[in-house]
């Protein structure tokens, strides 16, 4: 049944913002991993044939609310540090609901001028506040996997290009070689990716890691002919950044291109206190990074960005190789999606309503907070198995076994909610403390429950 009053339309949505308001509202109290009874409670729910005939949007929702709220996992309130996973800021999350309405297909500035112009501006912005090159091209993707995918494939292309090889035409059937370098530590999906653009999850050469998981500059090979060094901003453990300014001037001496996988570390460079972490990233020549992460918009939003705009554009456009001159932008031509939704609204509420030093103050406090959570556990005597230069906190329990039997009691306490990890050979708790929603008083009391944990 369709109700299409206008009256429907408005309590359909203000029925909606009150439940999601009231969602949040109690995220603070409930437990933080969804309960077995609660998941049971929603199989069943689902567990019917597709009805032969709808019900009103109002019963849909409230479904919804009633079945699958409760069985959430309460990743946007202040006590998950699971995996690296930013809240969602509320203007990103009114945003969103808005841009939901407006429904525009974001593909280029005929299908919607205003979309258009904002992914424009929001990209600026992106570009601006990691310290990239302003004359850089990008798009805005589902995630840093995609957005790896994207600076690769203008990557691949640009250097056979270079061999005076026309994969445009001719594909990868028969081109010269591309030598594919990565670090030891390399984060899982770009193997993923590396597999989907036809260079080989194992044809890598792995250069050896420090103690952080940081590529050692000092191990790189010799390059020669079409390469791509893939250099990491942020180890997906323990925080830590390869030594961009060696391994980039090492690379490009050989006429390398160097990418960046930054998910989350590069926006250490949105804090002066922070971006020496990150000094000499800028120079590489693409940058994949989340949005959906650490500037904490909704699900989902990475960010690809790359030097020269002509590579990204040859890899990505749909209309033949060249960059269309003084034509309005269409992000197709730089995307490798066509139809999409507006996920630089959410970037752009994001930028707009933190502002440099309201980003600034998420990143440097949840460094500072994961500090205090690294000293708490040490304090408990819990073993710190990383340098906890940034947001991550990488701990161990004893061994394996004691180790995994924290990590699900912490779980099933509910307070906070943490995952498992091995780094470097060891099994591990990883805490990643990436919320705008964690407050001092929620790294208290997680810290209390795990050290609670460890003590049984
Ligand atoms: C999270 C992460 C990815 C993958 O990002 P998605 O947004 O899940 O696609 C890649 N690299 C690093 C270092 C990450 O932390």
């Amino acid at each position: 049944m369709v109700e299409s009053a206008a009256h429907s339309i408005h309590s359909l949505l203000a029925d909606a913002a009150r439940r999601a308001a009231t969602y949040l509202d109690g995220l603070g109290e409930r437990e933080v991993s969804a309960t077995p009874r609660t998941i049971d409670r929603l199989a069943n729910m689902l567990d019917t044939p597709l009805p032969d005939h709808g019900v009103g949007a109002s019963e849909v929702l409230a479904l919804l609310d009633d079945f699958a709220s409760p069985a959430t996992m309460a990743s946007a309130g202040g006590r998950y540090f699971g995996f690296v996973t930013g809240g969602a800021l509320p203007a990103t999350v009114a945003a969103g609901i808005l841009a939901k309405a407006w429904d525009q297909n974001s593909f280029g500035f005929i299908s919607s001028p205003a979309v258009a112009q904002i992914e424009m501006t929001a990209l600026r912005w992106v570009t601006q506040v990691l310290g990239l090159p302003p004359t850089s091209e990008g798009t805005f993707v589902a995630g840093a996997t995609m957005a790896n995918f994207t600076c690769l494939a203008g990557a691949r292309n640009q250097v056979l290009r270079q061999a005076g090889w026309d994969i445009d035409a001719h594909g990868l059937f028969g081109a010269p070689e591309i030598s594919v370098i990565v670090g030891e530590e390399v984060h899982a999906s770009l193997g993923k990716v590396l597999s989907m653009l036809g260079l080989g999850r194992n044809r890598v050469v792995r250069v050896p890691v420090d103690a952080q998981g940081q590529m050692r500059a000092d191990k790189l090979p010799k390059i020669s002919g079409p390469a791509i060094v893939c250099i990491q901003a942020g180890n997906v453990n323990s925080g830590g950044f390869d030594p961009a300014p060696e391994i980039i001037a090492h690379a490009h001496d050989a006429g390398a291109w160097v990418h960046v996988d930054g998910a989350f570390g590069l926006w250490a460079m949105a804090t002066p206190r922070l971006a020496p972490l990150a000094r000499g990233f800028e120079l590489a020549d693409s940058w994949a990074t989340d949005a959906h992460k650490w500037l904490n918009v909704p699900y989902d939003c990475g960010v690809a960005i790359v030097r020269d705009p002509a590579a990204l554009h040859h890899a990505m456009a749909i209309s033949g190789a060249y960059l269309p001159d003084g034509q309005d932008r269409d992000a197709l031509q730089f995307s490798p999606d066509s139809s999409r939704r507006a996920r630089a609204v959410d970037v752009w509420a994001a930028l707009k309503s933190l502002g440099r030093s309201g980003l600034a103050e998420l990143i440097e406090g949840n460094c500072r907070q994961a500090r205090a959570m690294a000293d708490g556990l040490a304090q408990g005597g819990v073993e710190i198995l990383n340098d906890v230069v940034l947001n991550q906190v990488v701990a161990a329990f004893g061994d394996a076994a004691q180790t995994g039997r924290v990590i699900e009691k912490v779980q099933r306490r509910g307070v906070c909610w943490c995952g498992p990890t091995t780094w470097q050979g060891r099994k591990a708790m990883r805490i990643s403390v990436s919320s705008w929603a964690t407050t001092d008083e929620d790294i208290e009391k997680s810290l209390a429950s795990i050290l609670a944990a460890f003590a049984a």
